[in-house]
Formats: structure tokens, sequence, C-alpha cells
């Protein structure tokens, strides 16, 4: 061997597919349906996978056992093909090539490793390495025992190219299997969990490799039920139930950068609720963030009375969570999977929740806006906590937020009454006209509460002014007099409570009249 080939031997030979490059989609999966047939009928392994790797990209596929982790790795190698949908590798859709083409193309664009190394036993390391130019015809016969060695040498393993497979450890024979694969200069590498054999600090030395090899331009695609490792590769696709979870982190947080979601796919860990399991508590201090890939959970308050007030629900593709991370540091509700069902969700830690949302303006606006939504909910649920789930999402339907600046009269002393108010952020002043002739404050309104109930049960004018307090905005849902009756109409246990609070507030200003004016 001359020196000067081996002094370049730390790079990989006649590399084509260098960085520095623009994305360039390598793989595509669309709309993979994988059905297995079975004795007991068919059963669906894949479901509709989308999926779109770039080149030089690291991706680590992940999932529990039985997923269908295996089954898409199958799909990309070509082992096996989808029922329906297309894969698309390089410009090649692959689905379509029969087992000749399918063969040829394989032994020329991607390097395959498996978890049990399959080298044959009876070939030297050299041997085995040299193997696929020798099937596929790809280098000239004399330049293959050459390259052969500067694969080895990558894989740091040129001194046992004259062993057997049986007489190296298990580590060198998965970089054995690792130059083999790197033969015939594919531009992707597909392991199906090519570490799960090998003790972890083997493992980790085998992930360097990968590593170095993205580094030279490979693209690596990786199945590994190793979350440490996982956590070390930029792209992690979560596998659950044959549908890829980052389509529903996608769905939650659309306004996210390819690079962003591809970001916080590696930071997302997946996490598994019951049959009535709180995933998060009111009060409690807020720690993660959380996105549905399954099932549906419902959103409760705990109202003062002590009762449970329902105020939401949340489905497969949304996100909750935020409200307790973004302000106050405690959950303003408490989350729960219905007794029937499970959730799966993907949680994210509080410091990468913090670092997305100072990183993209656009999810934090999105973030922001249902926040502001999910907070009115939960106001209006603290202030009409007997309506039924139906009824309070009637309500939600008719009621208009309107909002005041601060020291804005909402409406005067007796003007004519035409709607009713809940209060959901800022404070609200109640003014009443004093035997002097002048307006004083009676008593502050916050958020949870409602008003403008008496103007509409009974008289028809207002018996108080109403005026945003003087420091921040006075947002408002506001109830025509109309959805108002029928609000009341509809739930006689609503009624009951408004009429109760109304009584409570007469007499509240029966006594600060007296008390403002001792002599009556
Ligand atoms: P994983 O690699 O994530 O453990 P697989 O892709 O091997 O999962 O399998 C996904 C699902 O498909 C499993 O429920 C498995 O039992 C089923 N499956 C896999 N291969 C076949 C097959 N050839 N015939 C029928 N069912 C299969
Ligand atoms: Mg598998």
């Amino acid at each position: 061997m001359s020196r000067k080939t081996r002094s370049t031997a730390a790079t990989i030979p006649q590399g084509n597919s260098l960085t520095g490059l623009e994305p360039r989609t390598l793989i595509e999966l669309r709309q993979v349906l994988k059905v297995y047939e079975t004795p007991a009928g068919g059963f669906t392994a894949l479901k509709n996978v989308d999926l779109t790797v770039n080149a030089g990209e690291f991706v680590a596929v992940i999932g529990k056992s039985g997923s269908g982790k295996s089954t898409l790795i199958n799909m990309i190698t070509g082992i096996d093909r989808p029922t329906l949908g297309e894969v698309i590798i390089g410009n090649v859709p692959i689905h379509t090539l029969n087992e000749d083409q399918m063969a040829a193309w394989r032994g020329r664009s991607l390097g395959v490793i498996f978890q049990f190394f399959q080298l044959l036993p009876t070939l030297t390391v050299l041997e085995n390495v040299m193997l696929p130019m020798e099937l596929r015809q790809t280098y000239p016969p004399h330049e293959r025992k050459e390259r052969a060695l500067q694969l080895l040498e990558i894989v740091d393993l040129a001194d046992q190219a004259h062993k057997f497979p049986a007489a190296i450890s298990g580590g060198q024979q998965q970089r054995v299997a690792i130059a083999r694969a790197l033969a015939n200069d594919p531009d992707v590498l597909v392991g199906d969990e090519p570490t799960g054999s090998l003790d972890s600090k083997t493992a980790d030395s085998i992930f360097q490799l990968f590593e170095t090899l993205v580094s030279q331009g490979k693209t690596v695609l990786v199945v590994t039920h190793d979350r440490e490792l996982a956590g070390r590769i930029p792209r992690v696709v979560f596998i659950n139930d044959g549908e890829i979870a980052d389509q529903y982190v996608a769905e939650a947080l659309p306004l996210m950068t390819q690079q962003e979601l591809a970001q916080v796919s590696s930071q997302l860990e997946p996490v598994q609720y019951g049959p009535g399991e709180v995933i998060v508590r009111q009060g409690d201090p807020a720690d993660f963030f959380y996105i549905i890939i399954r099932g549906e959970a419902n959103v409760y308050i705990d109202h003062p009375s002590g009762k449970e007030v329902k105020v939401g629900r949340l489905e497969t593709g949304q996100y909750f969570g935020e409200m307790g991370l973004m302000e106050g540091g405690t959950r303003t509700a408490t989350v729960r999977v219905p007794d029937d069902g499970e959730l799966v969700a993907m949680q994210l830690d509080r410091e990468h929740f913090t670092n997305l949302v100072s990183n993209s303006d656009l999810t934090r606006d999105q973030l922001l806006h249902l926040m502001r939504k999910r907070a009115m909910e939960i106001q209006v649920g603290e202030a009409l906590p007997n309506l039924r789930t139906i009824e309070f999402r009637n309500l939600l339907l008719a009621a208009k937020a309107v909002t005041f600046s601060p020291g804005e009269v909402v409406f005067r002393q007796d003007d004519p009454a035409d709607a009713f108010y809940i209060v959901v952020q800022g404070t609200a002043e109640v003014l009443m006209h004093q035997p002097g002739g002048q307006d004083a404050e009676v008593r502050k309104l916050e958020a949870g509460e409602f008003f403008g109930e008496a103007g509409l049960m009974e008289g028809g004018t207002r018996s108080a002014t109403i005026r945003a307090g003087g420091d921040a905005e006075l947002v408002t849902m506001r109830l025509s007099r109309e959805d108002f009756t029928e609000m009341i109409s509809s739930s006689a246990m609503t009624r009951d409570q408004i009429m109760e609070m109304m009584r409570t507030r007469a007499q509240m200003q029966g006594l600060s009249k007296k008390q403002s004016n001792p002599d009556s």
C-alpha cells in the first residue's frame, strides 16, 4: 500500500456525497401503508407514513417493540415493499423495481447493517469487505483489495484484516460490517438496531463511527432502542403503532421550521398514561410541555366551591402545558385521561421548551394566541362552574371577546342593559352614584367573575357603572341578552348561582351605603 493512500485513509475514499451543499431530499416515503397478511386477517404495521430525510442527515428511529421500526427500515432497504404508497431514494422509486433491479440498486446505493453483523464466517475480514465490490463489479478488480483495506482503516481494523470473523469481538465484527456496508460507496447507511447486541461502551464507539461518517457526507438512519444514544443523534423519528409521531408534532406546532422540528423531535420523550390518569395537576409546579400523539384528555379546573369544572378537551395532535411554563410556573388546570381511554404524549422539558419559545417567534406567537384563548375558557369555567359541557361549549361559541383600555367605561349606571360580561383578564371597577351626587367605587371584579346580570334579570337598566381598572386592559367575554337568556333557561343551576350572586351583591351594596351614610 502506498504512503499517499494511507495518509488519506481517515476519510471515505472516492466519496461523492460531500457536505456544504443545499439540503437535498434523499429519502422520501409518501403515504406508505404496510399491511401484513396473517391467518387472523390483515395487520396494518405502517399507517400512511410520510417521511423525508435530507442528504447528510443522521436520523435515529425509535419506538417500542412491535411499533413498526423494522417494517419502516425494510421499506427503505427494499427488503420489503409497501402495500400502498411510494418510496423514493435518490431519484429512484424503489417500490417499482423488480427483484433483480432492486438487488442491483441496493448493492450500489445503500449500505445495510444488521443487529447480528451477518459476516460470512468462511471469509476473512478483508474478503468480507471486498465481497460487495465483487458481487456488483463496482471497482476494477486490482483496486478492490486496497479499497477494502482503506475502509478497514476507517473503522480502525486494518490490523485484523486477515482474521476470520469468529476470531474478533462483536464490536469489531460490527465495525467490519460497517466497512462492508461502505464498500460500494453508498450515499445511505441503514441499520436496524446495529448496536442492539453490543455492550454500551462498544455501542458508543459504533455511534461515534456513524457520527464521523455523517460528518463526511453520508446519510445514516439507524433504529435504536437506546434512548441515551438516540438523544445524541440530531434527529429522532419516533414511531408509535405504525405512525410517525413527528407528524403530530408538526401538526401541533405548524409554524416551526423544518430545522426547529428536527431539533424539537430529538428532545421529545414519549410518555404513556392509562385510564383516568392525571398528567398535570392544577397548582403543581410546571415541568413539561406535552404533545398528544394518541388518545385524548380532558381539562378541568378546581372551582373555589370545591367542584371540578371541565373546561376543555384535548385531542391527538394538540398540545398542553404551555401555560404553566410560559407564565406563573404552576399548572392552571388539571389534565386527565378519560376513564375509558389511554394517552401517549411526547413531552419536552422546561429548558428545551424555553429554548423553542425564545428561538422561534412564530411558534411563540402561536402558543401565546392559543394560551389566551384557553385562559378565557378557564375563566369562563371559573365564573360559571355549573354549566354542563354542552352548555359550556355553546357559551364559548356565543360569547365574544371584548377588550377595554385602562379606565374605559364598559357601561354606565341607568343605561339600558343589553349584555352580560365575564372578566377573563384585568380588573373591572364597580361604581355607584352616591347621595352626594358623585360616583364611588364599591368593589373590584377579578378574572373569573361576572357582571351585568342584574340589569338583564331585573329592571332592564344598569344598577352600577363598570369601568376598566387603571393598570391594565380589561378583557371580557360578552354574551348578548338573547344568549344570556338562553343560557339561564337551559341551566337552572347557573340561573340559581347568578341569582344568588345578585342577592349577595345587593346586600353588600346595602351595607356599603349604610357605611358611607351612617345617618340612614
Ligand atoms: P419493531 O421493529 O418496531 O419491533 P416490526 O416492524 O418488526 O416492529 O413489527 C411491527 C408489527 O408488525 C408487529 O406487530 C409485528 O408483529 C408485525 N409484523 C412484522 N412482520 C410481520 C409479518 N411478516 N407478518 C405479520 N406481522 C408482522
Ligand atoms: Mg425490529
